[in-house]
């Protein structure tokens, strides 16, 4: 039996507004616990929420940029569940008229195909608070510097087809809201978190099977590992006579596997309707267009950019939009030596390998854009050679300064005196009569030989395209 997986993801994203969605309390991470919730974030009698209007700004913002339908009303409901963290005894969320409808991100496959999924709806809710386990014995602790923050959850339709494309989509909508400016996506600080919604089916049936909903995962590498196991898991337990049943799964990242939290019959009654305290939120065609105006170049524009202004590869356009840092990192570097696809190579290479090694991000790393452009500069003008570079690119990162000062103070400038590289061709040739003779006798492959010694008596600064003509015309009796 052949099985295809469908997936949908419901991904909870955490707006980065000063204040919280409907109080003036601060939304800034890592405070002191309940220092920054106030008595609307405590759910105390006689408050009234008052909502944001940063948060319907940031949500219009994400709904232009998917493509997407702007509800000119939409209303806010109550979610009513218990739990130690949501003080009010309900969440206020938006549910039979969100913010968002039916949008769609496109994402690109490893074959180098696109694909598009849909987005069904996005809609604008609080945070709840957090328990904390550690440091306490027989009891949990409650803090509520969370309950309140906004998010906007963004539910895709089932269209994925594999934990691949889910971890695609999940990047492209990462970086969609950082480009957007309406998220820092942390994904560490749960900024950015998703629930992935699992099913599997005979391939070639139009009917979905039972899915699973796996929550809380909170990295690209656990979405794809845990969509898997879930994959596998069902997979067995069909062909082993089982059903699936449809319910809440918690991945443990430790062990590598999902395990049932609560089945349907478990599930919470939510009992939804309207919340009075708030009124339904509307939206004007001149507030679409002024968020419109706001929105800035988004990434798959600037993908197409990067392909005909710079003329670099669909590939090398796509690496570098990935992130808008990395993006404005590299176009810095390009404007600065005036070579962009030499730039992309070195934003893509070396650049991008050492800030790996480093574990800093592009905002930490030690060459500024203008100074790898002053590298860059260099190898342009042929003061070194492309392999010189890189010995100066790492000086660069250890801190030694700036190119033009390490290029100095080392003596790496290349070597483009004719004279002074004939010479060393001579000294060479006159070292290896052997050579010499088997190279004029027809073995040509003796010709790296050649070169190898001529670069190695430089230390690599003879200009390679030099010493390749004079050792040829030399080598060859002229
Ligand atoms: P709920 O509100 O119960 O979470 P929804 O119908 O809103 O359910 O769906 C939530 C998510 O589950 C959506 O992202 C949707 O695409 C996805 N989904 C729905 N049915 C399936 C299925 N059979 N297999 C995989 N994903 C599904
Ligand atoms: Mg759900």
């Amino acid at each position: 039996m052949q099985w295809e997986t469908v997936i949908g993801l419901e991904i909870h994203t955490q707006l980065n507004t000063v204040s919280k969605i409907f109080s003036g309390a601060a939304t800034a991470y890592g405070a002191e616990p309940n220092r920054q919730a106030c008595a609307v974030d405590l759910g105390l009698p006689g408050v009234l929420p008052v909502l944001n209007a940063a948060v319907v700004e940031k949500a219009v913002m994400l709904g232009l940029a998917i493509d997407a339908r702007i509800a000119p009303r939409s209303v806010f409901a109550r979610k009513n569940y218990f739990y130690p963290d949501l003080p009010k005894g309900y969440q206020i969320s938006q549910y039979e008229l969100p913010i968002v409808e039916q949008g769609y991100l496109d994402i690109d496959l490893e074959d180098g195909s696109r694909k598009r999924i849909g987005v069904t709806r996005a809609h604008l809710e609080e945070d709840a608070g957090k328990s904390l386990h550690e440091g306490f014995t027989a009891m949990t602790g409650i803090d509520l510097n969370r309950a309140g923050t906004p998010l906007v959850e963004i539910v895709s339709e089932p269209d994925m087809r594999s934990a691949k494309e889910a971890v695609a989509y999940m990047k492209k909508l990462h970086a969609l809201v950082r480009y957007l400016g309406i998220s820092d996506g942390n994904m560490q600080e749960g900024s950015f978190r998703c629930d992935a919604n699992v099913s599997v089916r005979p391939r070639g049936r139009t009917e979905f099977g039972t899915r699973a909903e796996i929550k809380n995962l909170n990295s690209f590498r656990f979405v794809e590992r845990a969509i898997n196991f879930e994959v596998e898991r069902q997979i067995d337990l069909i062909e082993s006579g089982g059903t699936v049943v449809q319910e809440t799964r918690l991945y443990d990242p430790d062990r590598d596997e999902t395990r049932s939290m609560r089945s349907k019959e478990e599930a919470n009654d939510y009992r939804y309707f309207p919340d009075p305290d708030l009124l339904p939120v509307v939206i004007h065609a001149e507030d679409i267009e002024a968020a419109r105006r706001r929105l800035p170049e988004l990434p798959d524009a600037k993908r197409e950019r990067f392909i005909s202004a710079y003329g670099l590869s669909a590939y090398d356009a796509g690496s570098l939009t990935a992130s808008r840092e990395l993006a404005d990192y590299f176009e810095a570097v390009a404007a600065g030596c005036n070579a962009p696809k030499l730039a992309a190579n070195w934003v893509m290479g070396d650049f991008s390998a050492a800030l790996n090694r480093s574990e800093a991000g592009l905002a930490q790393s030690p060459v500024s854009a203008e100074a790898l452009a002053q590298l860059l500069s260099r190898i342009q003008d042929e003061t070194i050679s492309g392999k010189i570079a890189k010995e100066v690119f790492d000086a660069m990162w250890s801190g030694e300064g700036e190119a033009d000062a390490i290029i100095e103070a080392r003596g790496l400038k290349q070597i483009t005196d004719t004279a002074a590289i004939d010479a060393i061709i001579d000294e060479v040739i006159a070292a290896n009569p052997s050579q010499l003779e088997q190279y004029r006798s027809g073995k040509d492959k003796l010709f790296g030989f050649f070169v190898g010694q001529v670069m190695k008596k430089t230390r690599g600064q003879a200009n390679p395209a030099q010493v390749n003509e004079r050792l040829r015309a030399r080598l060859q009796g002229d």
